[in-house]
Protein backbone atom coordinates (compact mmCIF):
# COMPACT_ATOMS: atom_id res chain seq x y z
CA UNK A 1 0.00 0.00 0.00
CA UNK A 2 1.08 3.55 -1.01
CA UNK A 3 0.48 6.19 0.96
CA UNK A 4 -0.86 8.91 -1.15
CA UNK A 5 -2.15 11.53 1.74
CA UNK A 6 1.64 13.00 1.72
CA UNK A 7 3.03 14.33 -1.70
CA UNK A 8 6.28 16.10 -0.11
CA UNK A 9 7.18 12.18 1.49
CA UNK A 10 6.41 10.67 -1.55
CA UNK A 11 8.71 13.36 -3.56
CA UNK A 12 11.63 12.32 -0.98
CA UNK A 13 11.07 8.72 -1.18
CA UNK A 14 12.60 8.83 -5.00
CA UNK A 15 15.77 10.83 -3.38
CA UNK A 16 16.16 8.66 -0.21
CA UNK A 17 15.00 4.88 -1.17
CA UNK A 18 15.56 2.50 0.95
CA UNK A 19 16.36 5.02 2.98
CA UNK A 20 12.67 6.15 3.62
CA UNK A 21 10.72 3.13 4.39
CA UNK A 22 7.07 3.06 4.53
CA UNK A 23 3.98 0.86 5.01
CA UNK A 24 4.11 -2.07 2.69
CA UNK A 25 8.26 -2.12 2.34
CA UNK A 26 9.09 -5.58 3.43
CA UNK A 27 11.42 -4.28 6.19
CA UNK A 28 8.38 -2.19 7.40
CA UNK A 29 8.01 -3.80 10.45
CA UNK A 30 11.23 -4.01 11.76
CA UNK A 31 12.16 -0.77 10.69
CA UNK A 32 9.36 0.98 12.96
CA UNK A 33 9.92 -1.64 15.71
CA UNK A 34 11.82 -0.08 19.17
CA UNK A 35 13.82 -1.87 20.98
CA UNK A 36 11.28 -2.37 23.71
CA UNK A 37 9.15 -4.68 21.56
CA UNK A 38 6.08 -4.06 24.14
CA UNK A 39 5.53 -0.86 22.21
CA UNK A 40 3.69 -0.77 18.65
CA UNK A 41 4.73 2.26 16.75
CA UNK A 42 2.84 3.04 14.05
CA UNK A 43 4.03 5.82 12.53
CA UNK A 44 3.30 7.10 9.03
CA UNK A 45 6.93 6.46 7.53
CA UNK A 46 10.76 5.81 9.24
CA UNK A 47 13.73 8.09 7.43
CA UNK A 48 17.42 7.04 8.15
CA UNK A 49 19.20 10.13 6.64
CA UNK A 50 22.44 9.35 5.54
CA UNK A 51 23.63 12.95 6.67
CA UNK A 52 22.33 16.48 7.57
CA UNK A 53 21.49 17.27 3.92
CA UNK A 54 19.45 14.35 3.66
CA UNK A 55 18.09 15.66 7.80
CA UNK A 56 17.01 18.42 6.18
CA UNK A 57 14.99 17.16 3.35
CA UNK A 58 13.12 15.24 5.74
CA UNK A 59 11.99 17.85 7.92
CA UNK A 60 11.68 20.34 4.87
CA UNK A 61 9.07 17.15 3.90
CA UNK A 62 7.41 16.79 7.44
CA UNK A 63 6.72 20.73 7.12
CA UNK A 64 5.44 20.59 3.69
CA UNK A 65 3.11 17.35 4.38
CA UNK A 66 2.21 19.14 7.47
CA UNK A 67 3.74 16.05 10.08
CA UNK A 68 5.87 15.98 12.93
CA UNK A 69 9.15 14.33 13.25
CA UNK A 70 10.10 11.79 15.90
CA UNK A 71 13.38 11.36 16.78
CA UNK A 72 14.47 7.89 17.79
CA UNK A 73 18.23 6.53 17.68
CA UNK A 74 17.51 3.02 19.27
CA UNK A 75 13.87 2.51 21.28
CA UNK A 76 14.82 1.55 24.51
CA UNK A 77 12.80 4.47 25.80
CA UNK A 78 10.08 4.62 23.19
CA UNK A 79 6.91 5.72 24.90
CA UNK A 80 3.92 6.19 22.39
CA UNK A 81 2.63 5.03 19.20
CA UNK A 82 3.99 8.07 16.89
CA UNK A 83 0.45 7.61 15.11
CA UNK A 84 0.65 10.00 11.97
CA UNK A 85 4.66 11.15 12.38
CA UNK A 86 7.87 10.35 10.69
CA UNK A 87 10.47 8.88 12.57
CA UNK A 88 13.78 9.33 12.29
CA UNK A 89 16.23 7.03 13.02
CA UNK A 90 19.66 8.45 13.52
CA UNK A 91 21.86 5.78 13.07
CA UNK A 92 23.90 6.88 9.77
CA UNK A 93 24.95 9.65 12.46
CA UNK A 94 28.11 7.34 13.71
CA UNK A 95 31.25 9.70 13.99
CA UNK A 96 33.04 9.65 17.23
CA UNK A 97 36.43 11.18 18.03
CA UNK A 98 38.25 11.63 21.65
CA UNK A 99 40.21 14.82 22.72
CA UNK A 100 42.36 13.25 25.34
CA UNK A 101 44.24 16.46 26.05
CA UNK A 102 41.00 18.78 25.96
CA UNK A 103 38.82 15.63 27.74
CA UNK A 104 36.26 15.73 25.73
CA UNK A 105 34.41 13.68 23.14
CA UNK A 106 32.39 14.26 19.84
CA UNK A 107 29.80 11.85 19.60
CA UNK A 108 27.22 11.30 16.55
CA UNK A 109 23.88 11.18 17.67
CA UNK A 110 23.58 7.26 16.91
CA UNK A 111 26.74 5.89 18.51
CA UNK A 112 26.02 3.36 21.30
CA UNK A 113 27.57 4.10 24.76
CA UNK A 114 29.20 0.69 24.14
CA UNK A 115 31.90 2.16 20.92
CA UNK A 116 32.49 5.39 23.43
CA UNK A 117 33.82 3.37 25.82
CA UNK A 118 35.97 0.87 23.79
CA UNK A 119 37.61 4.14 22.56
CA UNK A 120 38.44 5.26 25.69
CA UNK A 121 40.08 2.24 25.70
CA UNK A 122 44.11 2.92 27.50
CA UNK A 123 43.28 7.07 27.96
CA UNK A 124 42.56 6.86 31.33
CA UNK A 125 39.53 8.35 30.88
CA UNK A 126 35.79 7.81 31.76
CA UNK A 127 32.43 9.01 29.72
CA UNK A 128 29.29 9.39 31.59
CA UNK A 129 27.74 5.79 30.76
CA UNK A 130 25.00 3.89 31.91
CA UNK A 131 24.94 0.14 32.87
CA UNK A 132 23.80 -0.76 28.99
CA UNK A 133 26.38 -0.62 26.22
CA UNK A 134 23.41 -0.77 23.43
CA UNK A 135 21.55 2.59 24.78
CA UNK A 136 22.84 5.19 22.93
CA UNK A 137 24.61 8.19 24.71
CA UNK A 138 22.85 10.84 23.00
CA UNK A 139 19.45 9.99 23.89
CA UNK A 140 20.73 9.38 27.42
CA UNK A 141 22.69 11.96 27.66
CA UNK A 142 19.53 14.59 26.42
CA UNK A 143 17.40 12.60 29.57
CA UNK A 144 19.38 13.23 32.45
CA UNK A 145 21.04 9.68 32.14
CA UNK A 146 22.07 7.97 35.30
CA UNK A 147 26.08 6.31 35.62
CA UNK A 148 28.30 4.38 37.22
CA UNK A 149 29.91 7.86 38.09
CA UNK A 150 26.89 9.69 38.75
CA UNK A 151 27.80 9.96 42.72
CA UNK A 152 31.18 11.55 41.45
CA UNK A 153 30.02 13.87 38.30
CA UNK A 154 25.90 13.72 38.93
CA UNK A 155 24.10 13.46 35.60
CA UNK A 156 25.18 12.56 32.59
CA UNK A 157 23.95 15.71 31.36
CA UNK A 158 25.85 17.81 33.80
CA UNK A 159 28.64 16.78 31.45
CA UNK A 160 27.21 17.75 28.21
CA UNK A 161 29.09 20.44 26.89
CA UNK A 162 27.01 21.29 23.56
CA UNK A 163 24.75 19.98 21.20
CA UNK A 164 24.74 20.07 17.75
CA UNK A 165 21.04 20.67 16.44
CA UNK A 166 18.37 21.14 13.72
CA UNK A 167 15.62 23.19 14.49
CA UNK A 168 12.59 23.57 13.12
CA UNK A 169 13.68 26.52 11.21
CA UNK A 170 16.42 24.61 8.97
CA UNK A 171 19.20 25.82 10.79
CA UNK A 172 22.16 23.40 11.78
CA UNK A 173 24.31 24.83 14.40
CA UNK A 174 26.46 23.91 17.72
CA UNK A 175 24.71 24.89 20.42
CA UNK A 176 26.26 26.01 23.06
CA UNK A 177 25.73 27.63 26.94
CA UNK A 178 27.77 30.98 26.05
CA UNK A 179 24.82 31.14 22.91
CA UNK A 180 21.66 30.04 24.31
CA UNK A 181 21.80 29.36 27.78
CA UNK A 182 18.05 28.63 28.44
CA UNK A 183 17.91 25.76 25.59
CA UNK A 184 21.18 24.15 26.89
CA UNK A 185 19.33 24.17 30.18
CA UNK A 186 16.54 22.37 28.34
CA UNK A 187 18.41 19.92 26.71
CA UNK A 188 20.09 18.92 29.51
CA UNK A 189 17.53 16.36 30.72
CA UNK A 190 14.36 17.09 28.59
CA UNK A 191 16.03 17.30 25.29
CA UNK A 192 13.66 15.39 22.94
CA UNK A 193 11.69 17.61 21.27
CA UNK A 194 13.38 20.88 20.70
CA UNK A 195 14.71 19.43 17.36
CA UNK A 196 16.90 16.61 16.07
CA UNK A 197 20.49 16.28 18.14
CA UNK A 198 22.98 15.30 14.77
CA UNK A 199 26.14 15.26 17.42
CA UNK A 200 27.22 16.00 21.37
CA UNK A 201 30.34 17.43 22.83
CA UNK A 202 30.73 15.46 26.35
CA UNK A 203 33.31 15.73 29.21
CA UNK A 204 35.59 12.94 30.07
CA UNK A 205 36.44 12.48 33.41
CA UNK A 206 40.04 11.10 34.51
CA UNK A 207 40.25 7.73 35.96
CA UNK A 208 44.11 6.23 36.36
CA UNK A 209 42.22 2.94 37.79
CA UNK A 210 38.96 1.54 37.65
CA UNK A 211 37.75 -1.61 39.18
CA UNK A 212 34.27 -3.07 39.13
CA UNK A 213 32.33 -6.26 38.68
CA UNK A 214 29.75 -8.23 40.20
CA UNK A 215 29.09 -10.31 43.56
CA UNK A 216 26.55 -13.17 42.95
CA UNK A 217 24.09 -14.10 46.24
CA UNK A 218 21.91 -17.39 46.33
CA UNK A 219 17.92 -16.10 46.92
CA UNK A 220 17.88 -16.33 50.57
CA UNK A 221 20.29 -13.98 51.57
CA UNK A 222 18.33 -11.34 49.19
CA UNK A 223 17.44 -9.17 52.37
CA UNK A 224 20.62 -9.10 53.81
CA UNK A 225 22.30 -8.32 50.74
CA UNK A 226 20.29 -5.50 49.69
CA UNK A 227 20.19 -3.95 53.63
CA UNK A 228 24.20 -4.55 53.33
CA UNK A 229 23.97 -2.31 50.14
CA UNK A 230 21.65 0.32 51.51
CA UNK A 231 24.40 0.59 54.48
CA UNK A 232 27.15 0.59 52.08
CA UNK A 233 25.36 3.44 50.62
CA UNK A 234 25.56 5.70 53.79
CA UNK A 235 29.38 5.01 54.35
CA UNK A 236 30.95 4.85 50.25
CA UNK A 237 33.00 6.99 48.95
CA UNK A 238 31.49 9.51 45.53
CA UNK A 239 33.77 7.17 43.83
CA UNK A 240 31.45 4.03 44.10
CA UNK A 241 28.70 3.54 41.66
CA UNK A 242 26.56 0.74 43.91
CA UNK A 243 23.75 -1.56 42.33
CA UNK A 244 21.89 -4.38 43.61
CA UNK A 245 19.48 -6.58 42.23
CA UNK A 246 17.26 -9.72 42.57
CA UNK A 247 16.04 -11.81 40.33
CA UNK A 248 13.81 -14.32 39.17
CA UNK A 249 15.48 -16.02 36.23
CA UNK A 250 12.45 -17.32 33.94
CA UNK A 251 12.40 -21.41 32.86
CA UNK A 252 13.00 -19.84 28.97
CA UNK A 253 15.62 -20.84 26.43
CA UNK A 254 17.06 -17.46 26.52
CA UNK A 255 17.97 -17.71 29.86
CA UNK A 256 21.33 -19.82 31.03
CA UNK A 257 19.95 -23.61 31.44
CA UNK A 258 21.76 -23.51 35.14
CA UNK A 259 20.33 -20.37 35.94
CA UNK A 260 16.32 -21.00 34.52
CA UNK A 261 13.91 -21.27 37.40
CA UNK A 262 16.23 -19.91 40.16
CA UNK A 263 16.51 -16.75 41.70
CA UNK A 264 19.29 -14.77 42.25
CA UNK A 265 20.20 -11.93 44.07
CA UNK A 266 23.47 -9.71 42.67
CA UNK A 267 25.39 -5.98 44.01
CA UNK A 268 27.23 -4.50 41.15
CA UNK A 269 29.97 -1.96 42.14
CA UNK A 270 32.41 0.14 39.70
CA UNK A 271 34.95 2.59 41.64
CA UNK A 272 36.65 5.15 40.07
CA UNK A 273 39.69 4.40 41.41
CA UNK A 274 40.98 1.54 43.68
CA UNK A 275 40.98 2.37 47.08
CA UNK A 276 41.35 0.25 50.53
CA UNK A 277 38.19 1.96 51.72
CA UNK A 278 36.24 0.66 48.67
CA UNK A 279 37.64 -2.59 48.91
CA UNK A 280 36.47 -2.71 52.97
CA UNK A 281 32.65 -1.21 51.88
CA UNK A 282 32.54 -4.36 49.38
CA UNK A 283 34.14 -7.14 52.06
CA UNK A 284 31.40 -5.74 54.17
CA UNK A 285 28.74 -6.44 51.38
CA UNK A 286 30.28 -9.85 50.51
CA UNK A 287 30.44 -10.91 54.31
CA UNK A 288 26.34 -10.35 54.01
CA UNK A 289 25.94 -14.08 52.49
CA UNK A 290 27.75 -16.99 50.96
CA UNK A 291 29.28 -15.67 47.82
CA UNK A 292 28.82 -17.40 44.72
CA UNK A 293 30.59 -15.48 42.37
CA UNK A 294 32.51 -12.34 42.76
CA UNK A 295 34.32 -11.26 39.39
CA UNK A 296 35.19 -7.64 40.95
CA UNK A 297 38.77 -6.65 40.29
CA UNK A 298 40.49 -4.31 37.67
CA UNK A 299 38.33 -3.04 34.98
CA UNK A 300 39.17 -1.95 31.81
CA UNK A 301 36.95 0.94 30.41
CA UNK A 302 35.48 -1.06 27.50
CA UNK A 303 34.34 -3.28 29.59
CA UNK A 304 32.53 -1.70 31.63
CA UNK A 305 28.96 -1.93 29.58
CA UNK A 306 29.29 -5.97 30.58
CA UNK A 307 29.53 -5.12 34.50
CA UNK A 308 25.89 -5.61 34.92
CA UNK A 309 25.05 -8.30 32.61
CA UNK A 310 21.95 -6.58 31.13
CA UNK A 311 19.77 -7.96 28.08
CA UNK A 312 21.33 -6.36 24.85
CA UNK A 313 18.89 -7.58 21.78
CA UNK A 314 15.50 -5.83 21.47
CA UNK A 315 12.27 -7.89 23.98
CA UNK A 316 8.88 -6.66 25.11
CA UNK A 317 9.39 -4.98 28.77
CA UNK A 318 7.68 -3.19 31.38
CA UNK A 319 9.08 -1.25 34.01
CA UNK A 320 8.35 0.92 36.91
CA UNK A 321 10.46 3.06 39.40
CA UNK A 322 10.64 5.68 42.00
CA UNK A 323 13.21 7.40 43.95
CA UNK A 324 13.72 6.23 47.46
CA UNK A 325 14.88 6.86 51.31
CA UNK A 326 15.32 3.18 52.23
CA UNK A 327 15.71 1.87 55.66
CA UNK A 328 15.45 -2.10 56.37
CA UNK A 329 12.57 -1.84 57.53
CA UNK A 330 11.31 -0.36 53.95
CA UNK A 331 13.54 -3.10 52.03
CA UNK A 332 11.88 -5.82 53.95
CA UNK A 333 8.50 -4.68 52.79
CA UNK A 334 9.42 -4.36 49.41
CA UNK A 335 10.88 -7.96 49.28
CA UNK A 336 7.51 -9.24 50.84
CA UNK A 337 5.42 -7.75 48.26
CA UNK A 338 7.76 -9.09 45.06
CA UNK A 339 7.55 -12.58 46.62
CA UNK A 340 3.96 -12.42 47.52
CA UNK A 341 1.55 -14.36 44.55
CA UNK A 342 0.36 -10.15 43.84
CA UNK A 343 4.13 -9.27 42.95
CA UNK A 344 5.04 -12.77 40.90
CA UNK A 345 4.83 -10.68 37.69
CA UNK A 346 7.36 -8.86 38.80
CA UNK A 347 10.62 -10.43 37.02
CA UNK A 348 13.32 -8.37 38.64
CA UNK A 349 13.93 -5.56 41.61
CA UNK A 350 16.98 -3.16 41.44
CA UNK A 351 18.57 -0.84 43.97
CA UNK A 352 20.79 2.06 42.66
CA UNK A 353 22.60 3.77 45.61
CA UNK A 354 22.41 8.07 44.60
CA UNK A 355 23.95 10.61 46.45
CA UNK A 356 27.15 12.13 46.36
CA UNK A 357 27.32 14.81 43.19
CA UNK A 358 23.89 13.65 42.33
CA UNK A 359 22.18 15.57 45.56
CA UNK A 360 23.89 18.85 44.76
CA UNK A 361 23.22 21.16 42.06
CA UNK A 362 25.05 20.31 39.32
CA UNK A 363 27.85 21.96 37.57
CA UNK A 364 26.26 23.06 34.68
CA UNK A 365 22.99 24.03 34.73
CA UNK A 366 20.13 21.70 33.32
CA UNK A 367 16.51 20.44 33.85
CA UNK A 368 17.93 17.35 35.31
CA UNK A 369 19.13 19.04 38.92
CA UNK A 370 19.86 17.99 42.29
CA UNK A 371 18.34 14.85 43.89
CA UNK A 372 18.00 14.38 47.40
CA UNK A 373 16.55 10.72 47.46
CA UNK A 374 19.42 8.14 48.32
CA UNK A 375 18.10 5.35 46.65
CA UNK A 376 16.34 4.51 43.13
CA UNK A 377 14.47 1.69 43.42
CA UNK A 378 12.67 -0.29 39.87
CA UNK A 379 11.07 -3.29 38.99
CA UNK A 380 11.38 -5.35 35.63
CA UNK A 381 9.22 -7.60 34.00
CA UNK A 382 9.23 -8.72 30.68
CA UNK A 383 5.85 -9.10 28.78
CA UNK A 384 3.73 -8.60 25.81
CA UNK A 385 0.90 -6.45 25.66
CA UNK A 386 -2.03 -8.95 26.98
CA UNK A 387 0.23 -9.53 30.44
CA UNK A 388 0.25 -6.00 31.20
CA UNK A 389 -2.30 -5.76 33.39
CA UNK A 390 -1.07 -7.93 35.98
CA UNK A 391 2.39 -6.56 35.73
CA UNK A 392 0.65 -2.97 36.29
CA UNK A 393 -0.99 -4.46 39.20
CA UNK A 394 2.23 -5.70 40.60
CA UNK A 395 4.07 -2.76 40.88
CA UNK A 396 1.03 -0.85 42.52
CA UNK A 397 1.85 -3.38 45.30
CA UNK A 398 5.05 -3.04 45.08
CA UNK A 399 4.93 0.69 45.76
CA UNK A 400 2.47 0.19 48.64
CA UNK A 401 4.70 -2.00 49.88
CA UNK A 402 7.41 1.05 49.81
CA UNK A 403 4.70 3.64 51.61
CA UNK A 404 6.20 6.92 52.79
CA UNK A 405 9.79 5.57 51.65
CA UNK A 406 8.71 6.19 47.90
CA UNK A 407 8.26 9.40 46.45
CA UNK A 408 6.44 10.65 43.25
CA UNK A 409 9.14 11.18 40.96
CA UNK A 410 11.79 8.89 39.17
CA UNK A 411 14.54 9.61 36.79
CA UNK A 412 13.72 10.57 33.25
CA UNK A 413 15.50 7.54 31.50
CA UNK A 414 13.20 5.81 34.10
CA UNK A 415 10.22 6.91 32.78
CA UNK A 416 7.59 4.83 30.72
CA UNK A 417 5.37 5.02 28.14
CA UNK A 418 2.70 7.94 28.85
CA UNK A 419 4.70 9.47 31.78
CA UNK A 420 5.08 12.92 31.40
CA UNK A 421 8.42 14.65 32.38
CA UNK A 422 6.54 16.31 35.63
CA UNK A 423 6.83 12.69 36.73
CA UNK A 424 10.99 13.09 36.50
CA UNK A 425 11.44 16.84 37.31
CA UNK A 426 9.79 20.00 39.44
CA UNK A 427 6.68 21.46 37.85
CA UNK A 428 8.42 24.85 37.74
CA UNK A 429 11.02 23.00 35.50
CA UNK A 430 8.98 21.62 33.36
CA UNK A 431 6.64 24.82 32.86
CA UNK A 432 10.54 26.46 32.12
CA UNK A 433 11.27 23.91 29.50
CA UNK A 434 7.82 24.35 27.67
CA UNK A 435 8.80 27.73 26.86
CA UNK A 436 11.43 26.81 25.56
CA UNK A 437 9.99 24.34 23.45
CA UNK A 438 7.17 26.82 22.32
CA UNK A 439 9.90 29.55 21.39
CA UNK A 440 12.13 26.95 19.24
CA UNK A 441 9.44 25.05 17.72
CA UNK A 442 6.65 26.44 17.81
CA UNK A 443 4.80 24.64 15.50
CA UNK A 444 5.24 21.63 17.74
CA UNK A 445 7.24 19.91 14.66
CA UNK A 446 9.23 17.51 16.69
CA UNK A 447 7.15 14.44 18.96
CA UNK A 448 9.62 13.96 21.97
CA UNK A 449 9.10 10.16 23.65
CA UNK A 450 6.91 12.45 26.54
CA UNK A 451 4.97 15.43 27.00
CA UNK A 452 6.26 18.80 28.61
CA UNK A 453 2.99 19.84 29.54
C1 LIG B 1 18.90 -2.46 29.34
C2 LIG B 1 18.74 -1.00 29.65
C3 LIG B 1 19.64 -0.39 30.53
C4 LIG B 1 19.52 0.96 30.84
N1 LIG B 1 20.40 1.52 31.73
C5 LIG B 1 20.26 2.82 32.07
C6 LIG B 1 21.15 3.43 33.01
O1 LIG B 1 22.09 2.83 33.53
N2 LIG B 1 20.92 4.72 33.33
C7 LIG B 1 19.92 5.46 32.77
O2 LIG B 1 19.78 6.64 33.07
N3 LIG B 1 19.08 4.91 31.86
C8 LIG B 1 19.22 3.61 31.51
N4 LIG B 1 18.36 3.06 30.61
C9 LIG B 1 17.32 3.88 29.99
C10 LIG B 1 17.84 4.55 28.72
O3 LIG B 1 18.80 5.52 29.05
C11 LIG B 1 16.68 5.22 28.00
O4 LIG B 1 15.85 4.21 27.51
C12 LIG B 1 17.07 6.22 26.92
O5 LIG B 1 15.88 6.63 26.30
C13 LIG B 1 18.04 5.77 25.85
O6 LIG B 1 17.58 4.75 25.03
P1 LIG B 1 17.82 4.74 23.46
O7 LIG B 1 19.23 4.98 23.15
O8 LIG B 1 17.20 3.51 22.90
O9 LIG B 1 16.99 6.04 23.02
P2 LIG B 1 15.56 6.08 22.30
O10 LIG B 1 14.57 5.33 23.11
O11 LIG B 1 15.71 5.65 20.89
O12 LIG B 1 15.26 7.65 22.38
C14 LIG B 1 14.69 8.19 23.54
C15 LIG B 1 14.22 9.60 23.26
O13 LIG B 1 15.33 10.48 23.28
C16 LIG B 1 15.10 11.55 22.36
N5 LIG B 1 16.20 11.52 21.40
C17 LIG B 1 17.02 10.50 21.16
N6 LIG B 1 17.93 10.85 20.24
C18 LIG B 1 17.65 12.12 19.88
C19 LIG B 1 18.25 13.03 18.98
N7 LIG B 1 19.30 12.69 18.24
N8 LIG B 1 17.71 14.25 18.86
C20 LIG B 1 16.63 14.62 19.60
N9 LIG B 1 16.05 13.80 20.49
C21 LIG B 1 16.57 12.55 20.62
C22 LIG B 1 13.77 11.31 21.70
O14 LIG B 1 12.75 12.04 22.38
C23 LIG B 1 13.57 9.82 21.92
O15 LIG B 1 12.21 9.46 21.94
C24 LIG B 1 18.46 1.71 30.27
C25 LIG B 1 17.56 1.11 29.40
C26 LIG B 1 17.68 -0.23 29.09
C27 LIG B 1 16.69 -0.87 28.20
Amino acid sequence: MTVTAHPALDALAARLGGRLIRRGDERWDSARAPWNRAVEQRPIAVATPADVAELQAVLAAARADGVQLAVQPAGHGASRDLEGAVLVRTTAFDTLSVDTDARTARLGAGVPWGRVLGALEGTGLVAMAGSSPVVTATAFTLSGGHSWFARSFGFASSSLRAVELLTADGRHRWVRDADEPELMWAMRGAGGAFGVVTAIEIDLHAAPALTGGRLVFAASDAAAVLRAVVEAGRVAPQALGLHASVVRIPDIEQAPPELRGTTIVTAEAVELGASAEVAAVLDRIRAAGAVIADTIGPLDVARLGTVADEPTDPMPGFGWSTLARLDDAALDRLLTAWDSPEGRPVMGLSLRVLGGALAAEPARPGIAGAVQEPHLVSGHAIGVPEAAEGVRHAFAALRAALGTAASDRTFCTFLQPGDPYSAAYARTGVVRAARVKATIDPEDRFLGNRDLV
